[in-house]
């Protein structure tokens, strides 16, 4: 099957009892055992295993060409079930731009269980490897990175790395409609399926799918051991978000472009980051590792905080609000909002400047949008 039939059919064949073309709301949390360990359908403790999760995994998997995926509560669950494999001692390398919230586990959480990690201020792959060391572990990418949109050689950070050392992905932003890491030669792909997979705003969930099968066994142990696991009503509300995903991203991608034009002309805004742009300093990359660009479009207004309050408080039709991916328009404010937990002087360095705006465009009618922008930036 192609991507786009996947997304509707993969581990959604209809019920096996009743012709239900939709996978059932598995909710048990137990599971009746003919017998001491007779499980039915290899079933006992939906920690460990449930009906509507696993369904969802085997629909992840196929749409990242991937053989395991495995669903967490949330990104940062999936994230720290990865990082959790690794022992005291190891190191990880990661660019500096990331979500607030991992740039959190890196440096918050796991330091206290020595695990190090090295964060680097660049978006060179070479010099991504160059800074391997003997107790390397880990390399974890974002492309493109948030809320900057900077674009990594997925391909080229996979083939100069070391066998031992895993690259994960966190292909939150792109979506697997417009990226396939695994593809590329990356070694896990995370997400945050709160964003475009689920892309309604209604559930906070996470995943990691690979094809390396002890990897697949260490995060399957994860979410018994640790319980990081979605809800099954959470895993069906992702299985229905993702049979849309192509024709939303299809429309994320046109209403950003229009957008992303609309705000380069006006006298208001001092620079526009967006992937689509030709003269965007990735993009070059990003047209050979992605299939399109999502709906994330950043730009620096003129007049600094007062004129991005401003903004944010006459938007009517973008709504003020953190996350992204989602069918509405979004807006929010990175430096005091999803980048909060980064240094000052990091965000001063890596350019998350005091007037930039990160937009998540929604799917509504572009002239509604682009007046909305219009009126707000007036
Ligand atoms: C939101 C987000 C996360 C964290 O996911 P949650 O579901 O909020 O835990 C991780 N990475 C990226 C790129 C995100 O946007």
């Amino acid at each position: 099957m192609r991507l786009n039939t996947k997304l509707i059919h993969a581990g959604q064949a209809p019920d096996k009892q009743n012709g239900g073309v939709n996978v059932a709301i598995s909710t048990s949390s137990t599971f009746k055992q003919d017998g001491v360990g007779g499980f039915r359908d290899g079933y006992e403790y939906s920690r460990g295993g449930n009906p509507s999760r696993n369904s969802l995994e085997e629909t992840l998997a196929a749409i990242e060409n991937g053989k395991y995926a495995r669903a967490f509560a949330s990104g940062l669950a999936a994230s720290s079930a990865i990082i959790s494999t690794l022992n005291p001692g190891d190191e990880i390398i990661a660019t500096a731009d990331i979500y607030g919230g991992t740039y959190r586990l890196f440096t918050k959480i796991f330091p206290k269980y020595n695990i190090k990690v090295k964060l680097l201020e660049t978006h060179s792959a070479l010099e991504i490897t160059a800074a391997i060391t003997k107790d390397t572990k880990l390399i974890w990418i974002e492309s493109p990175t948030n809320p900057l949109l900077n674009i990594i050689d997925i391909a080229q950070v996979a083939a100069n790395k070391p066998a031992g050392v895993l690259l994960a992905v966190d292909n939150t932003f792109a979506s697997p409609y417009f990226q396939t890491p695994l593809d590329l030669g990356a070694d896990i792909v995370v997400h945050s399926t709160t964003k475009y997979i689920g892309g309604h705003s209604d559930i906070i969930g996470g995943a990691v799918i690979t094809n390396n099968a002890a990897l697949a066994d260490a995060i399957y142990f994860q979410q018994y051991a640790n319980g990081g696991v979605p809800s099954p009503f959470d895993c069906y509300l992702a299985q229905r978000g993702l049979k849309t995903l192509a024709v939303r991203m299809e429309r994320h991608q046109s209403n950003a472009i229009a957008v992303a034009n609309y705000l380069q002309t006006h006298s208001q805004v001092e620079k526009v980051f967006f992937v689509g742009f030709p003269d965007h300093p990735g993009h070059a990359v990003a047209k050979k590792q992605m299939r399109g660009f999502p709906g994330m479009v950043s730009f620096l207004i003129k007049g600094g905080r007062p004129a991005a309050d401003k903004f944010f408080d006459k938007v009517r039709v973008f709504t003020f609000a953190e996350s992204l991916g989602a069918v509405e328009s979004l807006t929010c404010y990175p430096y005091l909002m999803t980048h909060g937990g980064i240094p000052e002087e990091v965000k001063d360095r890596i350019g998350i400047a005091q007037n930039l705006i990160r937009l998540s465009v929604g799917i509504e009618d572009i002239a509604d949008l682009l007046e909305d922008l219009q009126q707000a930036l007036g």
